[in-house]
């Protein structure tokens, strides 16, 4: 499904954005993967080379906060592989204090993250998608960017600023033929919830009307197809994939 792209992925060394680019590769496109430290990063390519030595991988761990350094990453993408079709902004944390107790830089580093590099990584990326004639950017929002959650008002407040990047620039780039959605996940399996006890789990699933938590490659797979020419017309748009999680 994605013969001949090019594709970056932030937060690609674990969790939903590995998997995401796990099936990319899978699906023809070359792939830079960009986190936070070096060996992450290294163990990441290890991984995804030892599944397939054909692979066309690299990665980076520039501090996607600063543009200067998303710049430049971006740079040594287009260097690699000739040009990038596709930036899937995924690097986020999250935090659950109340607001009292929420330590006002705790606040800010979500920010820098979550929403600050995601407007970095569109900035930076917009030159080299209207180069290639057009592509697709895709955000990682949550489920809680609908109705909020009860505390940690820090993760929802950045993910309600993702939604908003992701519609607007939909509107200001469609002229250049660049898409620009979101994936909304709900409560994924992922290194945090796996670690959770069984039991623990099926309490948090028994509230979904699917009956149990999402796994990384089911959210990669709305990553696969909003990011192919099977949603062409489709942009603007948060893809919830959350069992119909009401939260
Ligand atoms: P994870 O913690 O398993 O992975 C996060 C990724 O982000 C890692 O690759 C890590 O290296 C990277 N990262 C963290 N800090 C970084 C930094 N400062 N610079 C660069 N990279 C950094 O997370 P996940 O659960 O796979 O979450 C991925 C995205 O999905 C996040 O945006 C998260 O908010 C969103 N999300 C996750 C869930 C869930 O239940 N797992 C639910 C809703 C939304």
């Amino acid at each position: 499904m994605l013969k001949g792209k090019v594709a970056v992925i932030t937060g690609g060394t674990r969790g939903i954005g590995f998997s995401t680019a796990e099936m990319f590769l899978k699906n023809g496109a070359k792939v830079a993967v960009l986190g936070s430290r070096k060996e992450t990063v290294d163990a990441a390519l290890e991984k995804l080379k030892a599944a397939d030595p054909s692979y066309e991988v690299i990665g980076m761990y520039p501090d996607l906060s600063d543009y200067g350094a998303v710049e430049k990453a971006f740079a040594q993408v287009k260097d690699a592989f000739g040009k990038i079709d596709i930036l899937i902004n995924n690097a986020g944390i999250s935090a659950r204090e109340p607001i009292e107790a929420y330590d006002p830089d705790a606040f800010k580093k979500i920010m820098d993250l979550n929403v600050t590099a995601v407007f970095n990584g569109c900035k930076a990326a917009v030159p080299y998608l209207k180069e290639a004639g057009g592509g697709s950017i895709i955000n990682t929002s949550s489920m809680v960017s609908l109705n909020g959650q009860p505390s940690g008002v820090g993760y929802p407040a950045s993910k309600f600023a993702v939604n908003g990047l992701t519609k607007s620039l939909a509107r200001e780039l469609g002229k250049y033929n660049i898409r620009v959605n979101a994936v909304a996940p709900g409560v994924t399996r992922t290194d945090m919830v796996a670690a959770l006890p069984e039991e623990m789990v099926a309490r948090v699933s028994a509230p979904i009307p699917l009956g149990r938590v999402g796994e990384p490659e089911e959210v990669a797979s709305c990553f696969l197809f909003l990011a192919s020419d099977m949603a062409s017309y489709v942009s603007g748009t948060i893809l919830s994939v959350d069992g119909a999680n009401i939260v």
